[in-house]
């Protein structure tokens, strides 16, 4: 009986202007706490169960079921559902979600993790906020848009993805399978997004159109080594040490595009301190030297600037009367749109200064290059800024990574985070315990994915 409110309101929608808001926030509600229900961690088997969930739902709307595909693979599964335009005047756009969660031990808490509960306005449950509310909320739109007789003027794609939060396998075989379909651009609900002051007012909105990737480098020296009583001039440990000072010192070169132009200038607006004074210099001449080493200093912005390496663990020696004989450093980084891991490698190779040591890294990524800024996706999404805080600009950002989009943009296919929700920071506790999010954020929420369908797709 889930259809039966949307099916009362579908008549009263139709007389409504295009743009009114939409009204079914039951709904969507509802949706969304039993997706909670279903407790869709990898491994553990319930993916599938999610994805038939919301086909099932969406068949109910009105959706057919031929156009709605689930793949199980990689011990998980991957939903793919078309709307599709009965005559294309552009190409197809793509929307995207996670169906997978992050593991919860429920011994650690209040609630059962994977019963979604409401309880003084808050709905409370693993993967609520991340990411089955803005997931709930996209399909409530779409629902609510059909019901309202919407026609797309391209093909809409729903993509689903099944590992998000761990291997990204799946994901990786989704992105491939988007590109197969001409997609123009993507909107990943997983990404940006809104916050709230205490007081509950939203002051500031993210549209995520850049991410660093992330890679971690064993790094390892190997030396023959032999009885502590008698050192030789090579001692592992003391050659690894030198490598971990020259790359904690290492200054990376500082980089630039138009999306970290454009998060630097905007946050230099709201500040008048040091920081925003060379949040600014910076924005307008990246080479200025003096910005460069104040923004360097602070750990809030030198991520924002360049590609970071530390050194994050170390192993080695094997007795305390031991000469060493191997010893590994690992360093994270986390890498600059547009540069590839091997060339990381190779900066990382010169910075060591010791021809002794080997590489290993476990992951292989593409180049993930920043996503042009679209005048036809900024509109929309600051639209439906607009719709929800007057004067609130929607300011492009960088994340420090990773996202499902990243295998978007290595495929050549612009990519957006543009999450509906808007949260308090004390609010959110996602990958955390007791994860939330206020009931008050579904209709607002509703509203920001129907002005940027209808916008870009109407
Ligand atoms: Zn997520």
């Amino acid at each position: 009986m889930i259809r039966t409110l949307a099916a009362i309101l579908a008549l009263s929608c139709s007389a409504l202007p295009a743009h009114a808001a939409p009204g079914d926030t039951a709904e969507a509600k509802r949706l969304l706490m039993d997706s909670v229900g279903i407790a869709s961690v990898k491994g553990r088997g319930q993916t599938p169960a999610l994805a038939r969930f919301y086909r099932d739902w969406l068949v109910k709307a009105g959706f057919n079921a031929a156009d709605i595909q689930i793949d199980e693979l990689a011990g998980t599964a991957n939903f793919h559902m078309v709307w599709r335009a009965a005559k294309a005047k552009a190409r197809p756009m793509a929307l995207t979600g996670h169906l997978d969660v992050v593991e919860a031990n429920p011994a650690d808490w209040e609630r059962p993790p994977f019963t979604a509960i409401a309880e003084q306005g808050y709905i409370f449950g693993r993967g609520v906020q991340d990411n089955k509310f803005d997931v709930a909320v996209l399909i409530a739109t779409l629902a609510q848009l059909k019901a309202s007789g919407f026609k797309p003027r391209r093909d809409i794609h729903l993509f689903l993805s099944g590992d998000e939060e761990t291997d990204g396998i799946a994901s990786a075989a989704q992105a491939k399978q988007a590109k197969a379909f001409d997609i123009e651009f993507m909107l990943n609900s997983d990404g940006g997004g809104g916050g709230l002051d205490a007081d509950g007012k939203p002051y500031f909105y993210r549209l995520q159109a850049a991410e660093k990737s992330y890679a971690d480098f064993q790094m390892t020296i190997t030396d023959p080594g032999g009885h502590s009583s008698t050192p030789t001039g090579s001692n592992a440990i003391a050659r690894i040490g030198l490598v971990a000072a020259r790359i904690a010192g290492h200054r990376w070169k500082a980089e630039v595009n138009d999306i970290t132009r454009a998060s630097l200038a905007e946050a230099a607006r709201q500040r008048s301190d040091a920081l925003g004074q060379a949040m600014a210099r910076f924005a307008a001449n990246p080479a200025d030297a003096d910005a460069i080493a104040v923004l360097r200093a602070n750990p809030g912005t030198i991520g924002q600037i360049g590609t970071t390496c530390v050194p994050t663990m170390i192993n080695g020696g094997h007795a305390p009367n031991a000469l060493p004989q191997r010893v590994t450093l690992t360093v994270n980084c986390r890498i600059f749109p547009g540069t590839s891991i091997a060339a990381v490698q190779t900066e990382l190779a010169r910075i060591a200064e010791d021809p002794g040591v080997t590489f290993a890294t476990g992951v292989d990524w593409p180049v993930t290059p920043a996503s042009p800024l679209r005048p036809d996706v900024t509109a929309a999404v600051q639209a439906a800024v607009s719709a929800r805080a007057p004067g609130l600009n929607a300011t492009p950002g960088m994340d420090a990574g990773a996202t499902d989009s990243v295998f978007w943009r290595a495929l050549g296919i612009p990519s957006y985070g543009v999450s509906g929700l808007f949260m308090r920071q004390a609010d959110s506790f996602a990958h955390g315990l007791n994860e939330r999010v206020p009931e008050s954020a579904i209709a607002p929420a509703l509203r920001h994915w129907d002005i940027i369908l209808r916008r870009l797709a109407g």
